[in-house]
């Protein structure tokens, strides 16, 4: 079969742009493909099964056209800034039409050293890149914005970590990989050049591919400042409203088109609290749970910050510009993340200052109580629907409940609707990490079984039980995770 795989990206941004191949993988071995995904990209899964596929899936056998690069990004990383990361052990392949006509990245990691490898070894292991493919395709079953993952092969190539793993790459796919980083970087080259070309390239390429009403807005570059704080806006709020957290908000893993990448050290939170931190190396807690909404909006205003050339010939006019546009992040988010409450909670048209208070008062009382996230809101359902009991037996100040609950019925809530949009299973932590041991000993059938539980997030099936409940706590006490691994 033959593939268009276009190279736009790399055409269009050539400083942007290294031209560099895959490093053999000595005994390719297909673990997990995502058909659907393949369908819609136009691509036979029986195809991608054969030799000749797998040999696309690690970047081996590429159509006689295709021009892989690994692409350079910048980024502010914890807070401090890395002028030159990019792709240390990815490539773009190139881009697809898909079925509806949407260009998107086919995209490896794991797939050898680059020239941005610094100290790296180019390479990642079966385990975490299956845990991306999961929790990526929970995501997008979920609802949310996302790159996609398409397929993990095992390489036959060991991986030396703290112990011997087996080394795979993970084929994903994704609107763009364009980052506020990439942003970052052309403006770094502009500077250094004293002229914003490279900028504004980068920029209309973004509009065209991402955000093409801002090309016909006054001033289009603000127009696309506007557009990534409302993707970005919504994204976010989408994350706090099933309790995920991204775990290395760096400014090189925030995206231009709105879609959530770069899945590390992310997690799901289990027992309610802004706090929440997963990855072992964010010890101050800079990406907890509860500061993701600030730290895009810091990210944003580095992304702001990077288009000031572009924005106006007067640059205190650029920055009162920027400032004054990131003002509206704050009520992008609010408004997203409180009708997705109000959804939640089932009461979608109640007014905004009436469940305001119901939100605030439920939240401290979660907290307080140590409340399971996801199972909570989904169980709330059997309390719309007049049983409270399931719900009401794990807070610790039941008087102080009972009111809520009371205060929250005369709004009357619509269980089914409630149904929709909490989902019954997520990822759990505990599951996945049972699923990845299992499958490092060379038994995917726990992998498989939880990535179908979790492609269908919101429909409750009879013997799924011990997929609803969360970790017991001698495992969540002590649960980290890790990043680049
Ligand atoms: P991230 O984990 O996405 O924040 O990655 C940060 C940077 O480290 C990116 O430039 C990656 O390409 C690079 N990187 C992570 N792991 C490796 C590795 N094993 N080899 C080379 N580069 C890596
Ligand atoms: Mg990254």
């Amino acid at each position: 079969m033959t593939l268009a795989l276009h190279s736009r990206f790399a055409g269009e941004l050539p400083e942007l742009a290294v031209g560099w191949k895959a490093e053999e993988a000595p005994e390719p071995t297909l673990l997990v493909l995502n058909e659907t995904l393949a369908a819609e990209l136009g691509l036979d899964p029986d195809w991608l099964r054969s030799p000749d596929g797998i040999g696309l899936l690690v970047g081996a056998t590429l159509p006689a056209q295709a021009t892989p690069v690994a692409q350079a990004y910048a980024g502010h990383q914890f807070g401090g800034f890395a002028p030159r990361l990019g792709d240390g052990r990815a490539l773009l392949l190139g881009e697809v039409v898909d079925a509806d006509g949407r260009m998107r990245d086919l995209h490896l990691k794991g797939s050898g050293r680059t020239p941005f490898a610094r100290g790296g070894d180019g390479l990642a292991a079966v385990g975490p890149m299956l845990r991306e493919y999961l929790i990526s395709e929970a995501m997008h079953a979920l609802g949310i914005p996302t790159a996609r993952a398409l397929a993990v092969v095992a390489t036959g190539r060991p991986v030396y970590r703290e112990t011997i793993q087996p080394g795979a790459v993970l084929a994903r796919v994704a609107d763009s990989h364009l980052r506020v980083g990439s942003f970052q970087y052309a403006a770094l080259v502009a500077q250094s050049t004293g002229d914003p070309a490279v900028l504004r390239r980068l920029a209309d390429h973004a509009i065209a591919r991402h955000h093409p009403a801002a090309a016909d807005a006054q001033n289009p570059y603000l127009a696309l400042l506007d557009a990534v704080i409302a993707v970005q806006a919504r994204l976010v709020a989408q994350w706090m409203l099933v309790g995920f957290v991204h775990g290395v908000m760096n400014t090189d893993n925030m995206t231009i088109s709105g879609q959530t990448i770069d899945y590390g050290p992310c997690a799901f939170m289990e027992a309610f609290d802004p706090a929440t931190v997963f990855s072992s190396i964010d010890s101050w807690g800079r990406y907890a749970y509860g500061n993701q909404p600030s730290v895009a909006l810091w990210n944003l205003a580095r992304f702001a910050e990077t288009l000031l050339p572009l924005l106006g010939e007067d640059t205190d006019e650029a920055i009162r510009l920027a400032e004054a546009h990131l003002g509206a992040f704050q009520m992008h988010y609010e408004t997203q993340w409180s009708a997705g409450m109000r959804a939640k909670l089932g009461v979608p048209d109640a007014a905004v200052p009436t469940v305001e208070p119901l939100i605030t008062d439920l939240l401290e009382q979660m907290q307080q109580s140590h409340i399971d996230h996801t199972s909570f809101y989904r169980r709330l359902a059997t309390a719309a629907r007049g049983d409270a009991e399931p719900v009401r037996g794990e807070f610790v100040d039941l008087a102080r409940f009972d009111e809520w609950t009371q205060r929250w019925r005369a709004l009357g809530p619509d269980a089914e609707a409630m149904d929709r949009v909490n989902p019954v299973y997520i990822p759990r932590n505990h599951l996945v990490e049972e699923a990845l041991t299992a499958a490092a000993e060379g038994d995917l059938a726990p992998f498989d079984r939880l990535l179908s539980v979790v492609q269908a997030p919101y429909v409750e099936r009879p013997g799924l039980e011990r997929y609803t409940e969360p970790g017991d706590k001698e495992f969540t006490t002590g649960f980290r995770t890790f990043c680049g691994t």
